[in-house]
């Protein structure tokens, strides 16, 4: 098959591409116009963080297949795309322990003020006066909203630190969370009253826009942690800016309203500058371990299509 992947791909899985006979142009400069320009011809296309619009999409015109490397897929015109008889398919669950691992540490290092205590031992400060408060996690109760792969694994890893884990995730039945020691919670709002910290783990859709709003940041505990993972837009980033000080709530945040969609450049963001913020950079899946284990589900994906002419983890 020919095969665009317009983003970064591990350099081993594809030589093995190659070498299963598959055609390959691997370019992760291709963004919108170039996208569309270099589309006709091939049958699959595989994307990272490169959008995918309705316009790329009907440029493509032997297109089958769009494989979304990772698991969220709202970057990608997914109803244009069945409209057009496009599949897309996503590789759940591959990043999930990287992203659980990523709000633990955003977790830790906003309790014990981490990235502070590092800044001012590199400009030569020694203040445990400062830095010798903070609340620890044994018995605290951390609240998730959403809890599929990546609440999961992030329950597991909560739960081996001692805390008490409630669920808010309408669509989980309750023998699942019950299997995961955690407590099913029927309102959102009560997510926020009863944790100390809460962590957000729902995809990016129409309904889930602005889910942590003005309304849950008000009803969460004064102080608490808000963790943030899943994707710019599901939380009200002006509403948190403010409540960070009207309810003094501390945040570590790894995904923005108005994060840059290049991988390098300025990032002005009163949110991410804010001293009660611990901000990362969208690296929730970015571990090599991760990245592996996403290209290995693309390959399967990739073999069912060539050898079955099967769609495997289609999402429209
Ligand atoms: P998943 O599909 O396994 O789980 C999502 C869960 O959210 C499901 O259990 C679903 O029932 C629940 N949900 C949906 N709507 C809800 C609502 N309104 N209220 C409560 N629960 C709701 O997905 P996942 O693998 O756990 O990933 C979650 C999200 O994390 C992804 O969609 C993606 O946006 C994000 N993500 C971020 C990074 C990163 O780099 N920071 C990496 C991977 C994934």
């Amino acid at each position: 098959m020919k095969i665009l992947i317009a983003d970064k791909f591990p350099e081993a899985h594809a030589n093995t591409l190659r070498d299963q006979g598959h055609q390959l142009l691997i370019d992760a400069s291709l963004a919108d116009a170039s996208l569309a320009a270099a589309l006709p011809g091939y049958e699959v296309l595989i994307v990272r963080s490169t959008k995918v619009s309705a316009a790329a999409i009907d440029s493509g015109d032997a297109l089958r297949l769009i494989i979304r490397a990772g698991s969220g897929y709202n970057t990608i015109d997914t109803a244009h795309a069945a409209s057009r008889g496009v599949a897309v398919a996503n590789t759940p669950g591959m990043n999930a322990i990287a992203v659980a691992e990523l709000a633990m540490g955003l977790l830790l290092a906003v309790d014990r003020q981490i990235p502070d205590n590092v800044i001012a031992s590199r400009a030569g400060v020694w203040d445990k006066a400062r830095f010798g408060k903070a609340d620890g996690l044994y018995g605290r109760t951390l609240g998730l909203v959403g809890a599929g792969q990546i609440g999961a694994e992030l329950t597991v890893r909560a739960r081996a630190f001692g805390m008490r884990v409630l669920i808010y995730d309408p669509y989980l039945s309750p023998a699942k969370v019950a299997a995961l020691g955690a407590e099913q919670v029927a309102e959102l709002h009560e997510i926020a009253s009863r944790s100390d910290a809460v962590s957000v783990h729902v995809p990016k859709t129409a309904s889930t826009t602005h889910l942590i709003d003005g309304a849950f940041l008000e009803a969460m505990r004064e102080g608490a942690i808000l963790l943030h993972t899943s994707r710019g837009g599901v939380v009200d980033d002006a509403a948190l800016l403010a409540a960070l000080d009207s309810r003094r709530l501390r945040a570590g945040l790894d995904v923005f309203e108005d994060e840059p969609a290049a991988s390098k450049g300025e990032f002005p963001s009163a949110l991410a500058q804010h001293p009660r913020v611990v901000a990362t950079h969208h690296i929730g899946a970015s571990t090599s371990q991760a990245q592996d284990a996403v290209a290995d589900e693309v390959m399967v994906i990739i073999e069912a299509l060539a050898s079955r002419d099967e769609v495997i983890h289609r999402v429209n």
